[in-house]
């Protein structure tokens, strides 16, 4: 009893004092993996956001707005949990009075100079160590080869994501599941424009269909009916005759 004491005390003596140095420790690592660009950027609440939806690029789809609302719900909910406060956004209407100002280009490598690879940016305007403002500018496509290809939605939601997490205050993670993490996947190949586009002809091909099921119903029971009178005919001849 007696002798298995010490090493009691020595578990103790690591529970009570070297774990929390080495969870410390690993924690420390992790910070040093995942800078931040300012760890309290905004100085006020509600940051204003104003979506530039009017001047728009050729393959803008309306869909990508909404993109950007779910994006800014996911940091008013706490995002990837990097941050150190709770953002509140407020949408404007005019850009001039907006702390985030969201524009869409077609081609960031083309419209703005940017290279390859990027499919937007935040750049903040800081001023003693808060943000007066961040331009948020992201592509709605990019050619793979000399394919052009469309962002689909999903795409855009974590391209927003991105972006607002730097607009935040955030840097970039070096961890492949976390949202700040610098590289780009494109999520899925669903064109919303595609769909915007191709809505009208599913409509018609639908409502052909139940045309076309309907009239041969009414066809095949036109035809039951014929041919039931000719039986009736036939009988009633059989019959009617002595
Ligand atoms: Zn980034």
């Amino acid at each position: 009893m007696f002798q298995k004491f010490p090493a009691i005390i020595g578990y103790l003596f690591f529970v009570c004092f070297l774990s929390p140095l080495t969870f410390q420790g690993v924690y420390a690592m992790e910070d040093d993996t995942y800078p931040a660009l300012n760890t309290n950027p905004w100085g006020h609440s509600p940051i204003t956001v104003y979506i530039d939806t009017i001047n728009v690029p050729e393959h803008y789809s309306p869909t990508y707005n909404e993109q950007v609302e779910v994006a800014m719900a996911y940091w008013e909910k706490g995002g990837n949990g990097r941050l150190a406060y709770n953002p509140e956004f407020s949408p404007v209407d005019s850009g001039s009075e907006a702390d985030i100002y969201i524009i869409w280009v077609e081609n960031l490598e083309k419209d703005a100079g940017v290279e390859n690879g990027v499919a937007g940016f935040a750049r903040p305007h800081e001023v003693n160590g808060k943000y007066v403002r961040v331009d948020i500018v992201m592509e709605v496509g990019n050619y793979e080869g000399y394919a052009w290809k469309q962002y689909g939605n999903t795409n855009m939601r974590e391209l927003a994501k991105h972006e607002l997490g730097h607009a935040l205050g955030l840097g970039h993670s070096k961890d492949r599941r976390d949202i700040m993490y610098p590289t780009y996947d494109q999520k899925d190949n669903i064109d919303p424009l595609l769909v915007e586009r191709t809505r009208p002809f599913i409509y018609v091909a639908v409502a052909a269909s139940i045309i076309l099921v309907s009239f041969s119903g009414i066809n095949w029971l036109r035809y039951r009916r014929k041919r039931r009178s000719l039986e009736g005919n036939l009988l009633e001849g059989k019959d009617g005759r002595p």
